[in-house]
């Protein structure tokens, strides 16, 4: 049997320490290995699953599509683009739709777009104002924007243009804010940073400032967007609407795509300011159509605040059984666990023992972010999974 772990050390970069398991199909919030082992899926290939592996509505249009148009250059016309942003802009209150690739190319062209809107309408203000603990990405402006050292410093000198100031913080905001700030970026919930909730009146406190120092507020719900948080949008439960907006990981089911959502008076990229080669491509789009209206259309973040709230209550559960357990975080099905010690690496590995995927956030902290479409049973099968690797790790503490 051909070793495809020993082959990846060959010929791949070094970027990532992997878990020794070789994923080859996937059904639903369920994987299978090369030895054609089962496992429950609570990662979601980083939230991206959201309506499960293969779903076959996306399946479907997805080969239907490639057999039609896959890209053309972005100078035509093509339906599915358009149809695509049609359906996001109904969906929220944002007018104007940029596709490309990425989550980090998404959030390059939003400060793109505020460095351009501050150019146009703010004596040239270029500065834009993100938070520590968060995470735009791995473009080298967007580690600059992302306030976590780890990311920072293999990468000196950083590009300018940007202060990360305390999450959760709207005075730190105010402190930070100068001539030359043309924006504030922020996750509505911070993801990567560990599942960080903000108070419920925080964005309130952030549009405000904004609203009165006449800057952009750009939010980003690469993670937290399409459905994750039990809302559509998160944006929605803090009463708050950003005037720019970045999604991707949920958006079509695995085919790369990142969007960029601006309110008309931020839309202010003229013809060959930006761009993207594959961005908007047709199958991308078609892929983006039928995830975004089967989620629309089944109110899936309706069921998302309902599993999560189960998921939480098991997890709490958990936590009154498991002292080392600190807290249990987090929004719809996007869900951390903090412990007291450095245990989430071997709770990792005895989940996956029991069969379970669930994704290390810190030395700390395990996430939780399954496919969007699962039900009370596989949170059942899921807690017991987790409820054995704790007590065996319980055992060894
Ligand atoms: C994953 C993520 C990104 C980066 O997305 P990529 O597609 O990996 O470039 C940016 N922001 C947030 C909040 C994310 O979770």
């Amino acid at each position: 049997m051909t070793n495809w772990q020993e082959l990846e050390h060959k010929y791949l970069m070094n970027t990532v320490k992997r878990i020794p398991v070789t994923l080859v199909k996937g059904k639903g919030a369920r994987v299978w290995d090369e030895n054609g082992r089962e496992y429950l899926d609570f990662v979601g290939g980083w939230g991206v699953n959201s309506l499960g592996h293969c779903p076959p509505v996306v399946a479907e249009v997805v080969t239907e599509q490639s057999h039609t148009l896959i890209q053309t250059s972005n100078q035509f016309y093509t339906v599915p683009q358009v149809q695509l942003a049609e359906l996001l802009v109904q969906n929220s209150c944002l007018d104007k739709v940029f596709f490309g690739n990425s989550g980090v190319e998404a959030n390059e062209g939003a400060v793109k777009l505020a460095r351009r809107y501050g150019k146009r309408y703010l004596n040239g203000a270029y500065e834009v104002i993100t938070t520590m603990n968060s995470f735009h990405g791995r473009t080298l402006a967007m580690v600059a924007a992302t306030g976590q050292p780890k990311f920072q410093e293999p990468y000196p000198p950083l590009p300018i243009g940007f202060v990360n100031v305390e999450y959760n913080n709207v005075e730190a905001i105010k402190v930070a804010t100068t001539s030359q700030t043309c924006a504030v970026m922020l996750e509505p919930v911070q993801g990567e940073g560990g599942v960080n909730m903000p108070d419920d009146i925080y964005l309130a406190g952030v549009r405000a400032w904004c609203d009165q120092k006449g800057i952009l507020l750009i939010l980003d719900e690469i993670q937290a967007g399409m459905g994750r948080t039990g809302t559509l949008f998160a944006y929605e439960q803090y009463g708050v609407e950003p005037d720019i907006m970045t999604l991707a990981k949920g958006v079509a089911s695995g085919v790369p795509i990142g969007v960029i959502l601006a309110k008309d008076k931020a839309s202010v990229f003229t013809p060959g300011e930006h761009g993207s080669t594959f961005g908007g491509n047709p199958l991308a789009c078609a892929a983006g159509y039928v995830t975004l209206k089967f989620i629309i259309d089944n109110d899936i973040a309706g069921k998302v605040e309902e599993v999560g709230q189960y998921l939480t209550a098991g997890l709490e559960k958990l936590r009154r059984e498991f002292p080392f357990i600190t807290e249990v975080r987090g929004r719809g099905l996007l869900v951390a666990v903090e412990f007291n010690r450095d245990i989430a690496e071997s709770a990792v590995m005895a989940c996956l023992d029991g069969g379970l995927l669930v994704n290390k956030l810190k030395s700390n902290v395990l996430r939780f972010m399954p496919p969007l479409i699962i039900g009370n049973d596989e949170v059942d099968e899921a807690l017991g999974i987790l409820d054995k690797a704790l007590h065996r790790l319980a055992s060894q503490v």
